[in-house]
Formats: structure tokens, sequence, C-alpha cells
């Protein structure tokens, strides 16, 4: 895959179509300025702004907007909030759907088959895989993602972080933790 997305970009550049450099640009800003910032922020306010967590909840897109983040025409996001009952885990069936505006890049196993099959047949597998062990008694969740239809997880704040700022909260919102394949870092172990 790697070759042939290389071969691509060359034909491409050659052809006078795309600019290497922009290109560069494009991923470097998805990769360092964007994501996952984006996303800890928005959960970050969620955890503090009890009204701002209801409009989330309610219209992911709407609420980010007033934020100022822009979705791509045609892309509606929505917030799937993780509890003690619930646990929300994400994932594109069909290919590699992702909230880039939210949380950067996709990461390499995102896009991979056995992700996109097993998430759905075994997500209890999968999160084991990832680490995470719930609750029996917790519900698993998948959302499939599609091209108009994109999920941000809104994890659990974790324990012992009460009266934190929001920048200190945000720390500890990891980009997994938005997929449901993690749980939100907890506090003295910010990666
Ligand atoms: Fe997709």
């Amino acid at each position: 895959m790697q070759l042939r997305v290389r071969a691509l970009e060359t034909v491409l550049a050659e052809k006078g179509y795309l600019d290497p450099a922009a290109l560069d640009q494009i991923i470097e800003a998805y990769e360092t300025k964007i994501g996952p910032h984006n996303g800890a922020r928005i959960v970050a306010k969620a955890w503090t702004d009890p009204a701002f967590k209801h409009r989330l909840l309610q219209d992911a897109t709407e609420a980010v907007r007033a934020l100022g983040h822009e979705s791509r025409v045609g892309d509606h996001l929505t917030a799937v909030e993780n509890t003690r009952e619930v646990h929300n885990i994400v994932v594109c069936t069909l290919c590699s759907c992702y909230p880039w505006e939210m949380l950067g890049l996709p990461p390499v196993w995102y896009k991979s088959a056995p992700y996109r099959s097993r998430t759905v047949k075994d997500p209890r597998g999968v999160l084991a895989d990832f680490g995470v062990t719930l609750p029996k008694d917790t519900e698993v969740r998948v959302w499939d993602s599609t091209a108009e239809t994109r999920y941000l997880v809104l994890p659990m704040r974790p324990g012992g972080t009460e009266g934190w700022s929001e920048e200190k909260l945000a720390e500890l919102v990891n980009r997994d933790s938005m997929i449901g394949t993690g749980l939100a870092s907890q506090p003295g172990k910010a990666s």
C-alpha cells in the first residue's frame, strides 16, 4: 500500500497536479496543530461546562462550530458519552472515516482490516488488546463511521481531578480515549 501511494504521489507531482510541499504542510498541520488537541480541548470543556456538554451531546457539529472548529463540507459530528453503564467504541467498517478535525490523522490500526472486522464481532476482545477491561455489566456500543457521520467519544472524567482547569484536564485526554479503544489517562500518568 505504501508503495502504491508513493507511486501515485510521484505521478501526480510529475504531472503538476500536486505540490509535494503543500501536501507535507497539510500532513504536518493535522499531525501537530490539529489532532488530537482539538478533540482533547472539546472533551475537557465538556467535563467542566455542563451546558456545553449538553450541547455537544445534542449536536456536536454545532457545539464545536461555536468554538471555531469548522467541519469539512458534508461532515456531521456526533458525540457519544462513556459512562459506567455504557462504553462507546468507534470503527469504520467500510474504510477509515475518522473525525480528522478533532483527532488529526487516523492511526494505522484504525484503517486495518482486523480492527474494522473484529470491533464489530468482538469489541471486548479488541478492547482487551488495547489493555482495556470493562466491568462485565458495562454495555459496549459500537458506532460505524461513514463519510457523512463521524463520532467523537466523550471519555469518563478520571477521579481525583476535581477543580482542575480545562488546560490541565485536556492533558489527560488521549487520542484512543476519544476513539473508545482507551480510557482517559489517570492523573499523574498523562502521556
Ligand atoms: Fe470510512
